[in-house]
């Protein structure tokens, strides 16, 4: 490995030891710029390394709110912008009790390659808070309510709303941030500016949302995975699919494999795993849509009312299956190791397209890398969500609506792109079929030449 590389990894580990999520997402794409640093004397006199890996910005706050008992609550907002060499910051806002500046500054960096990927004009953000709305503060084994879950929005919002702007920073939704939030957020944010002006995506249709962006980021995943068996003259008619997580992502992968001919054999979540031997109707899938998204439930009480189900409780959805053709880690960080890999490799999986961000921990994709598989990193395959965040800026700026299709097309294509450039990328550097280093080197040049051509700013 280069001694740049090697000397900005220790710097980062140094200054940055208590923060583990972030020291592996940048050693994951440090270590495979070798090629292109080697080749590139001018990334390292301009200290594009050094600067990559630290935001532009990090913004932390407090948000204070009442419950519904009158009870004051304090939680901790954050904005991380990260890097705006191609564009305005964009990147999502996640709510749960596991951010931290770590997960928050993994997410962050990993979004600049992946934005840079799409092909748009956006840079790396992200932000949220250590908020759960999962868990009422005072009625235990309740969710907040929908006046609680408002009324935190609102005040996290009046703090955000001064460092943010559609030529500054767009934020999305993440992980239990969905259609509600994003409502209540822009509505905040809309009463504050005195301005309409799109600032946020993933918004309602009746207010400048764009069509398919809630089934972008799993269709998106699902295009990818398309595209890389297409390298194989393959595709999922009857292959058999393991995904993790139920929410948007893992739903809509699930539906769009469903009806590419696919069997889908699990889904999970916090409660544990469901595993249907013989696959999931799209009526379950809509059972299960509803059970996550209208009343707010875990598979767990689900599980019997689908027909040829069963619930293994506390298990995520790897070490369940007979045998499996695909696997889609769309939960969480870290939630497939180099156990379940091992597990997955043996039972026949010969695809994994990770539509959650750094779900796969450094052994098991190792181990995945070794075994010579299919396998798309986060930053390639989800990277659908934020292109239709672009998309839906570009609708907003030029007052108009797309047609489902129109944008379902422009989606496929960017999928195709982002795959192709990878593809070729790693090609280029001699390591042909490793999308980790075709996505990393085919993010990362665009936004260190726009680096280099800007200066040292
Ligand atoms: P959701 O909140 O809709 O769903 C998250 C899913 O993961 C839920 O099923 C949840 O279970 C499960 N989960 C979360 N934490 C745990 C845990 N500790 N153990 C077991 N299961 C868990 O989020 P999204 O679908 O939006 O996001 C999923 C992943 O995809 C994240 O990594 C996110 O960063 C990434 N992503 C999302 C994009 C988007 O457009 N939404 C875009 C690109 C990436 P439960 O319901 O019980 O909480």
């Amino acid at each position: 490995m280069s001694t740049y590389i090697d000397q900005t990894l220790k710097d980062l580990k140094a200054k940055n030891a208590d923060q583990p999520e972030f020291i592996q997402a940048a050693e994951e794409v440090l270590t495979t710029l070798a090629p292109v640093v080697d080749a590139h004397p001018e990334y390292q006199k301009n200290a594009i390394l050094e600067r990559i890996v630290e935001p532009e910005r990090t913004i932390m706050f407090r948000v204070n709110w009442i419950d519904d008992t009158g009870a004051v609550r304090v939680n901790r907002g954050y904005r991380i912008q990260f890097n705006s060499a191609i564009g305005p910051y964009k990147g999502g806002l996640r709510f749960d009790p596991t951010v931290n500046l770590s997960v928050l500054k993994f997410l962050g960096f990993e979004q600049i390659f992946k934005n840079s990927l799409t092909t748009l004009p956006m840079g790396g953000a992200k932000g949220g808070s250590d908020f759960n709305p999962k868990v009422s503060p005072h009625t235990p084994g309740k969710r907040c309510s929908d006046g609680e879950v408002m009324r935190f929005c609102q005040s996290f919002m009046t703090e955000l709303f001064r460092h943010i702007g559609p030529n500054t920073d767009v934020p999305a939704g993440d992980m239990n941030v969905g259609g509600r939030e994003i409502g209540y957020l822009y509505g905040q944010y809309r009463k504050i500016v005195n301005e309409w002006n799109g600032v946020l995506t993933g918004k309602g249709l009746p207010f400048g949302g764009s069509l398919v962006r809630p089934e972008a980021t799993g269709y998106g995943c699902i295009y990818f995975a398309e595209n890389m068996l297409k390298t194989k003259k393959a595709n999922f008619k009857g292959k058999v699919c393991a995904i993790s997580g139920s929410g948007n992502v893992a739903s809509f992968a699930a539906q769009k494999l469903v009806t590419l001919g696919a069997k889908v054999v699990t889904l999970s979540d916090r409660s544990g795993a469901i595993y249907a031997k013989s696959g999931l109707s799209l009526d379950d899938l809509k059972a299960v849509m509803e059970l996550k998204t209208v009343k707010r439930g875990e598979l767990s009480e689900i599980a019997k009312q689908l027909k040829g189900v069963k619930f293994f409780p506390g298990v995520n959805s790897w070490q369940i299956v007979d045998k499996v053709d695909c696997a889609f880690p769309c939960a969480r960080q870290n939630e497939l190791n180099g156990d379940d890999a091992a597990y997955l490799l043996k039972h026949g999986c010969k695809l994994v397209a990770e539509g959650a961000n750094m779900p796969s921990t450094p052994d098991a994709v190792a181990a995945f890398l070794k075994a010579k598989i299919l396998y798309a990193p986060g930053k390639a395959a989800n990277a659908g969500g934020v292109a239709t965040s672009g998309l839906e800026m570009s609708q907003n700026a030029e007052h108009l609506s797309w047609s489902a299709e129109e944008v379902d097309s422009k989606l496929r294509g960017i999928m195709a792109a982002i795959h192709d450039n990878a593809y070729a990328a790693a090609a280029k550097y001699g390591h042909k079929g490793n999308y980790v280093m075709g996505a990393n080197i085919a993010g990362f040049v665009k936004v260190a030449d726009a680096m280099v051509a800007q200066g040292v700013c």
